[in-house]
């Protein structure tokens, strides 16, 4: 697009965004240059309309969402702007001018501006205000009585965010409220799913407070609590209109048992007390006390129903049934009913009903409840268990038990020991959490701390997880964890044998209670197994790429480390060299001293090899009595250095046998890369051929590869 048709459309779209705005001050200058005039002649018809239609526009588009560019704000402030230009124009055409009893117009306008804006609007319409009603003091009415000035713009501040100062009170206090009626709800539906016993047996309430994941624990509890108020509420109903009834409520102890609470409540009576009730009030307390089904009738029965405010309606008849669990009274169902007749015999076996029907529904649903609990925590160990069984290194299965854990668990640190059954030594091989780094790579003996005695006992300590730093040693005196109130050491065994500990510390007090300890077990011995198979796993990798007499590389793992250093020493143009070694006369060992010591003297120059060479270097037995060594970063000369102490060290050995000292050399091939070949193959070939010609020019002695000798081999 053209620059000057890319400029004339912005400045357009500009001018757009401050028209109204820009329309409101000519207005208002119009207004001064009017009132300076002399006469002054304040309101003329073409202003006027366009005054109106300017405002009228704007109020519609408004009100239609003020959908323009900048948004019903700016339609505000435009607005708010003509608002005042009007307001100034009337009160200056009114007796008095800007002191007379009109003025409080512009209060009203900034008190109505103050209602549907906000802040940045209102400041900028108060400054308006100002500057406009400065002006006209200035320039129309020859003076600027500042006082007046200043009195007003107070109050017309004042005014303006009077609106704006309310209204976010008046938030802030709803905000307030709403945040309490939910607490206040969310508390009430607790109660009454402590009332239904849906929150499991009340070990230890701050056990489901530390339980991870509210969320799932509250959703169960909510949809079990309303499951049980419907079917509550449905018997209830069921059994007014059956028998006649006037109230019928389901009452229920309270944890401690000293309190009736009304559960469930249907009633066409309005005056009823919302309790608690004591439970030896009125026939309360004679059906608790007896755990039986008491009846009374007759003109003074309702004395006997705490649960009605005074004057208590007529009631002609009563009956409490106790909801009796396995001995265990857990709440009262009353009904009472207006006719004088007492309740007979099948009247009172149909509310016995009533009230197993009631039991059964609030167990069905703690079933219910239970159950979906335990769905979501098998969920949750499923996918521990799946991530467990995906680690294959130690280090893996160590980081998936600890993640695993933290689902059931809230913990500050976590510190994993293995114990060694040969060294009786415990290591603290992983550890997270503050002040725990210095705690990896630890060893300490057994002893008769708590990390031994659970190795020792194969069951977790201390009882309930409740830790006393300056009683209790986890480790070792010198070596412990950071002091917290909660701790746990969970064994991890496999087949009852434990391979070490996992440990857990909380700065909450009874972290690891009843309703976490038993989960965490069972994770635990997921990670013992998984830890298990990976300790096997790298024992078959082992197997799979060591010899077993010497313990060096066997020929195939050797080849691929090989391939590897080649390859690498290729790309980056390094040098590179390979040994081959052979014992001298081998054949004559074995035949001489047997095979027994044949291995030994294999054994021998394994060592010699071993503590020659670099840690980079790679030492294999490619089979027999015949070892390769690949060296990277090492030409010719440094080969043949190292081969030549190998062969002086060899011949240095002496192995005992029965037929007395035995010493006996060996012979080296070397060749390097890339002079000798630049594939594994050839550089092998070639290094045979340097050995060939070591055996063939008299034996114990180094030969260097070099072109004469291809192919000598
Ligand atoms: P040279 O000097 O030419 O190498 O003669 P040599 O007798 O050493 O010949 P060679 O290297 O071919 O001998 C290999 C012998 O090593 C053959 C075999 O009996 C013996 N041998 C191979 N593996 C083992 C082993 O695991 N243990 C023992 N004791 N001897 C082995
Ligand atoms: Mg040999
Ligand atoms: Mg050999």
């Amino acid at each position: 697009m053209d620059p000057v048709v890319r400029a004339a459309l912005w400045l357009q779209r500009a001018v757009a965004k401050v028209m109204g705005s820009l329309l409101a001050v000519g207005l208002g200058l119009y207004l001064v240059a009017e009132v300076a005039s002399r006469p002054p002649e304040l309101v003329s018809a073409g202003v006027l309309a366009l005054y109106a239609l300017s405002l009228a526009t704007r109020v519609v588009k408004r009100l239609r969402g003020g959908l323009t560019e900048g948004g019903p704000r700016r339609l505000d402030l435009e607005i708010l702007l003509h608002l005042i230009v009007g307001a100034y124009a009337l009160v200056l055409a009114m007796p008095g001018g800007l002191d007379g009893p009109c003025y409080a117009l512009v209060y009203a306008v900034a008190l109505l501006g103050g209602s549907f804006t906000g802040p940045l609007t209102i400041a900028c319409s108060v400054a308006f205000a100002v500057l406009l009603e400065g002006s006209l003091g200035v320039w129309a009415l020859g003076q600027l009585e500042a006082d007046r000035l200043v009195q007003h713009t107070a109050l017309i501040a004042l005014f303006a965010s009077l609106n704006l100062i309310v209204l976010r009170a008046e938030l802030a206090r709803i905000k307030r409220l709403s945040r309490q009626r939910i607490e206040s709800e969310l508390t009430r539906m607790r109660d009454a799913a402590r009332s239904y016993r849906l929150l499991g047996a009340p070990a230890s309430p701050r056990d489901h407070a530390l339980t991870p994941a509210p969320d799932d624990a509250e959703r169960l509890i909510r949809s079990g609590v309303d499951e049980i108020h419907q079917a509550v509420e449905f018997a209830l109903s069921l059994l007014r209109r059956t028998l006649g009834l006037r109230t019928a409520l389901l009452l229920g102890t309270d944890a401690n048992g000293n309190h009736l609470t009304i559960l469930e409540l249907s009633s066409g009576e309005e005056a009823i007390l919302p309790g608690p009730f004591g439970i030896r009030d009125g026939i309360f307390g004679a059906s608790l006390e007896r755990v039986t089904q008491v009846s009374i009738s007759g003109p003074r029965a309702a004395v006997h129903l705490p649960y009605y405010a005074l004057p208590r309606p007529a009631v002609g008849a009563a009956c409490a049934t106790p909801l009796e669990d396995h001995g265990r009274v857990r709440g009262l169902l009353v009904v009472d009913r207006e006719a004088r007749e007492a309740f007979t015999p099948s009247e009172e076996e149909t509310l016995k009903a009533a009230a197993r029907f009631v039991l059964r529904a609030i167990d069905n649903e703690r079933v219910f409840v239970q159950l979906d609990r335990a769905k979501v925590e098998q969920g949750k160990l499923y996918r521990a268990a799946n991530a467990l069984a995906a680690a294959t290194t130690e280090a893996q299965v160590i980081e998936a038990g600890v993640n695993g854990a933290r689902e059931f668990a809230l913990f500050d640190c976590a510190v994993v020991t293995l114990f060694d059954r040969q060294t009786q030594l415990h290591e603290i091989c992983a550890a997270s959490g503050e002040g725990t780094a210095e705690l990896i790579g630890q060893r300490y003996r057994h002893n008769s701390g708590l990390v031994s005695m659970v190795v020792a006992n194969r069951h977790a300590l201390p009882y309930r997880g409740d830790y006393d730093p300056s009683r209790q040693v986890v480790f070792t005196r010198q070596i412990a964890p950071p002091p917290m109130p909660s701790l746990l050491v969970l064994p991890l065994l496999v087949h009852e044998r434990p391979l070490g500990t996992l440990i857990l510390g909380s700065r909450r007090r009874g972290a690891f209670g009843d309703a976490v300890r038993p989960t965490l077990e069972v994770l635990t011995s997921h990670v013992a197994v998984s830890l298990a198979n990976a300790r096997m796993l790298k024992r078959l990798e082992e197997l799979a790429t060591t010899d077993g007499l010497t313990g060096l590389l066997n020929k195939r793992a050797l080849i691929d480390v090989a391939g590897q250093k080649l390859r690498s020493a290729l790309r980056f143009s390094r040098p590179l060299s390979v040994l081959v070694c052979d014992i001298d006369h081998f054949k004559r060992v074995n035949d001489t001293h047997g095979h027994d010591v044949g291995d030994v003297v294999i054994k021998g120059l394994a060592d010699v090899l071993r503590r020659a060479k670099r840690d980079t270097d790679a030492v294999g037995r490619f089979g027999g009595e015949e070892f390769v060594v690949v060296c990277e970063e090492t030409d010719e000369r440094g080969a043949s250095l190292l081969a030549e102490r190998v062969r002086q060290e060899l011949s240095a050995v002496s192995f005992p046998t029965e037929l007395g000292p035995l010493t006996v050399t060996c012979s080296v091939g070397v060749a390097s890369f890339p002079a000798a070949g630049k594939t594994w193959e050839t550089l092998f070939k070639s290094t045979d051929d340097a050995l060939y010609a070591s055996k063939r020019g008299g034996r114990d002695r180094v030969t260097v590869w070099s072109p004469r000798l291809q192919g000598a081999a």
